[in-house]
């Protein structure tokens, strides 16, 4: 038994090695995000997973992978604070799921933050971080807790059960509390007073008619999709005060309420998030482009990650977004909805706080992957610097997590997680959708190669659907 058990090591080891080979980029202009800098033709050396060696004069190890740098820019890998896996519901199997992940990295997201918890993805997460599959860092959210029944959820009505969700989650292991809509005010504080005895923090919606923004920033929550400040920068006066966040914008009587906006309030709501905790996930391109500027089918038809939904999904949205009455609010009140969000989101940020980047995928045709790149510039038009924009795609979410020591910038000792651009993104945020190639805890893919990928795995996915029989 010792001997078998000494070969298994061995073999171990063995295999090991042969992934943690060293690699050097060769001549790359380094943005390294400690400070807004870009270090010309450097050498980074990468050993065993981690950043070894930075500098315009290295020795280059005999054995090491070489990767020409020349004229590329070295970023860190992108981090997405808020998705969801198709095969988090019941429509797809669970065998679609590491696909699923190939698709993030093949678009330079090494970390992700699951936003709805299931209990596949703590052994997905327990397979990433040991190398067994080609995956982001995963945190994973706990099961939503909700007012209502929606699935993958914890329905709490009263303290008790508020609480009970709470030490299941903990004890289950997941990474936060993720809190959604219609949990009464009540039960929502003992969801919070519990999280902070089982020291789990809580992220998520703040339902603007239940909870609202007072109450989510008095507990410090972590705030998802800016849910709460439309409401909270209405004029006092407003004659119309319904919500227009979160789910309360499908209806159209309640943008009546964007007329008595009073923009004054912005910069003292930013101020008073900041001093509450500074950690700011707007999902701005999600509300942005689904809700605040038409999109057509053409467009939505040209998506290079459309062809990853399956028929009917893809023509059940089209004809959702004909018809819905949503969708008929005219083109300035929506402009204008999207305006405010904006100042918002740049308030927040002038007052001191830190944007993180979320793309809430892949609802509504937008894919995980794809959608972190759209996410980038729905910020850089919000008004952040694209060295803002960075940093809140980076080090904001290592920041946000605790890890900023061992991930999050390039810097010697760091996590080799990077991502080689064929354009400056100082420049142009866009140019992050140029990538020469992706590295993984030190493993480097081409681009080519991970395009070969996503030809490979959108079939499969848009393949996967499960037919439903019908219910007698
Ligand atoms: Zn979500």
């Amino acid at each position: 038994m010792k001997n078998i058990l000494f070969i298994w090591a061995f073999f171990f080891c063995g295999v090991m090695t042969n992934f943690a080979q060293t690699i050097a980029f060769v001549g790359a202009n380094v943005i390294p995000m400690d400070e807004e800098r870009v270090l010309e033709n450097q050498t980074v050396i990468v050993k065993n997973g981690v950043i070894a060696e930075i500098g315009g004069r290295i020795k280059i190890p005999r054995d090491a992978q070489i990767v020409d740098g020349k004229g590329k820019y070295l970023i860190p890998g992108l981090v997405d604070m808020h998705t969801h896996l198709l095969s988090d519901g019941d429509d797809y199997p669970d065998s679609i799921a590491e696909d699923e992940l190939k698709v993030m990295i093949a678009n330079g997201v090494t970390t992700i933050r699951l936003m709805i918890g299931t209990p596949e993805q703590l052994v997905l997460r327990r397979k990433s971080a040991r190398g067994e599959i080609i995956a982001p860092t995963i945190y994973a959210a706990s099961p939503h807790l909700t007012g209502k029944e929606q699935g993958n959820n914890f329905v709490v009505k009263t303290d008790d059960e508020a609480r009970e969700a709470v030490r299941k989650s903990k004890s289950a292991g997941y990474d936060f509390i993720k809190i959604t809509t219609f949990i009464d005010a009540k039960v929502y504080e003992a969801a919070i007073d519990e999280a902070s005895k089982q020291n789990i923090r809580v992220v998520g919606h703040a339902d603007a008619r239940y909870v609202g923004l007072e109450r989510a920033l008095k507990a410090k929550q972590q705030i998802e999709h800016l849910d709460g400040y439309l409401e909270a920068v209405l004029a006092d006066d407003a004659p119309s005060k319904n919500s227009i966040s979160d789910l309360y914008i499908y209806d159209p009587k309640n943008w009546e309420s964007l007329d008595y906006v009073d923009e004054k309030k912005i910069a003292e709501i930013a101020k008073a998030t900041v001093a509450a905790n500074p950690f700011v996930n707007p999902t701005q391109h999600f509300m942005k482009n689904t809700f605040g500027t038409p999109r057509s089918e053409e467009s939505i038809r040209a998506q290079p990650d459309f062809k990853f939904y399956p028929a009917k999904v893809q023509e059940s949205f089209i004809n959702f977004h004909k018809k819905h009455r949503l969708f008929q609010i005219p083109a300035e009140k929506r402009a204008r909805w999207t305006e405010i969000r904006n100042k918002i989101i740049k308030a927040i940020y002038d007052a001191g706080g830190k944007i993180m980047t979320g793309s809430d995928t892949p609802e509504f045709l937008w894919l995980y992957g794809f959608t972190m790149h759209r996410e980038m510039k729905a910020l850089s038009d919000a008004g952040l610097s694209n060295y803002a924009v960075l940093e809140a795609a980076t080090k904001n979410a290592a920041m946000f997590f605790g890890t900023l020591k061992t991930v999050g910038t390039i810097e010697k000792g760091k996590r080799a997680d990077l991502i080689l651009l064929e354009a400056n993104p100082l420049e142009n945020i866009s140019n992050t959708e140029r990538r020469a190639g992706v590295m993984l805890k030190g493993k480097y893919y081409a681009q080519t190669e991970m395009n070969k990928w996503l030809d490979e795995i959108a079939p499969k996915i848009s393949g996967s659907m499960i037919e439903k029989t019908e219910k007698k």
